[in-house]
């Protein structure tokens, strides 16, 4: 009977947090460019166009659900929450709304956060004004600020230019709201987010977990993101989107 009850007691340790008291675990996944790797740049910052059309097949055979940050409340209520974000503009991110268009069906509607670099709108590898507003239009991109030139923020005195020059210009361009800010190289202080909340209501950081509710404070301007490289493959992707 005593073996019973330890047994009994041993299989509630096991089983309780993971389903009774289960934190729920959001994905944000960031990429750079979508296209083949011919050698210009970091080739980890690439994932092939054929890599990430496997990589949203997957999300969309396993009842995801593709969020942006305006949709941030939403999380509670949907299957699966899961945010796309792409960083620093490139043009090859066009790669990912056409395989977001042919992916999407009735039940499956893609969306992805582009991150864009707002001087550098319409320099020859990035994407133009047109671009971005045919992507806001398409209903398959929410385009958010990278910062007007991608300095280290903790670095650099004139805050205001980066942060809420680059928010009015990219939302001239769309006609949406930018509510989401993700700092350069992935570098903050207290003071880039002290000053991030005065024109943001999300930061974006690349500190590498999941996201779960945790109500310490900022915890929405520290969100954490996953690198999908050039070398995940399908097997590390399951893993990373299902919190492994
Ligand atoms: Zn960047």
């Amino acid at each position: 009977m005593k073996r019973l009850t330890t047994y009994i007691f041993c299989l509630l340790i096991f089983i309780l947090p993971t389903q009774a008291f289960a934190v729920q675990k959001v994905p944000i996944l960031i990429y750079h460019s979508i296209d083949e790797f011919t050698g210009h740049g970091m080739k980890e910052l690439y994932a092939t166009p054929k890599n990430f059309e496997k990589q949203m097949l997957y999300l969309r055979n396993h009842g995801y659900t593709l969020l942006t940050f305006d949709r941030w409340n939403d999380i509670g209520n949907v299957e699966n929450p899961i945010f796309i974000t792409f960083d620093d503009g490139y043009k090859n991110n066009l790669h990912a709304i056409t395989i977001f268009k042919k992916l999407q069906n009735n039940h499956f509607k893609p969306t992805g956060t582009f991150f864009v670099i707002s001087d550098f709108i319409g320099r020859p590898n990035r994407l133009s004004k047109s671009d971005l507003k045919m992507m806001a239009d398409s209903g398959l991109a929410s385009i958010q600020s990278h910062t007007a030139t991608h300095p280290d923020l903790t670095k650099i005195d004139d805050l205001q230019y980066e942060l809420k020059e680059s928010k009015e210009k990219i939302q001239q361009i769309t006609g949406k709201p930018v509510i989401a800010l993700a700092y350069p190289y992935g570098s903050f202080n207290q003071k880039v987010i002290d000053e991030t909340k005065k024109y943001y209501m999300y930061g974006i950081t690349t500190i590498s977990e999941l996201y779960s509710k945790t109500g310490k404070k900022d915890e929405l301007y520290l969100l954490p993101r996953i690198y999908i490289k050039y070398t995940t493959s399908m097997n590390d992707f399951a893993k990373i989107v299902n919190g492994e």
